[in-house]
């Protein structure tokens, strides 16, 4: 492979214009198809770490299969943060199945993001994990565009323009 010096390449402070699809377990989960590739600064942690160390060194037009574990993409399945909880303590609206999501307030005043994986008859177990913690990311990337950002853009932390901030 030769290293055609001319051609720029994904590094920290570069604009990507980014395809993508995830898959997990066999399944799309996320994709830009049929909608807009994603812009972002490199090395600002817009995407999740694994993936972004994954796309150093990719030139405009390049595409890659990136598998990433659970430890560095959405964690491990923490078995502390599943708690079952009685159902008395939910109010009325929210309705007690499997699957819906709810936003929880800690003592300390934080929200998180929560979802009921099961029902039983007294109590509703919520899991806290992110619905991705231990699963095994697969993303096929194509880079589509590579820009070097604007110091404006840089003082922001995010992409002006199209597919971007428009102020
Ligand atoms: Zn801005």
């Amino acid at each position: 492979m030769s290293d055609d010096s001319g051609n720029i390449k994904v590094s920290d402070g570069m604009v990507v214009d980014l395809d993508y699809t995830l898959k997990v377990d066999n399944e799309v989960v996320d994709t830009s198809e049929g909608r807009q590739p994603i812009k972002f600064i490199q090395g600002q942690g817009y995407i999740i770490e694994g993936l972004e160390k994954e796309l150093y060194g990719m030139k405009a037009g390049e595409d890659k299969q990136v598998v990433i574990p659970p430890e560095r993409g959405y964690g491990m399945v923490n078995e502390e943060a599943i708690l079952d909880v009685p159902k008395d303590e939910f109010p009325e609206e929210i309705p007690l199945q499997q699957g819906t999501e709810l936003k929880v307030e800690t003592q300390e005043g934080e929200t998180m993001d929560a979802r009921i994986t099961s029902v039983a008859p007294d109590s509703v177990r919520l899991d806290f994990n992110h619905p991705l913690a231990g699963k095994e990311l697969h993303f096929s990337v194509k880079v589509n565009e590579i820009r070097e950002a604007t110091a404006e853009e840089i003082a922001h932390g995010h992409v002006h323009g199209q597919g971007g901030h428009s102020h």
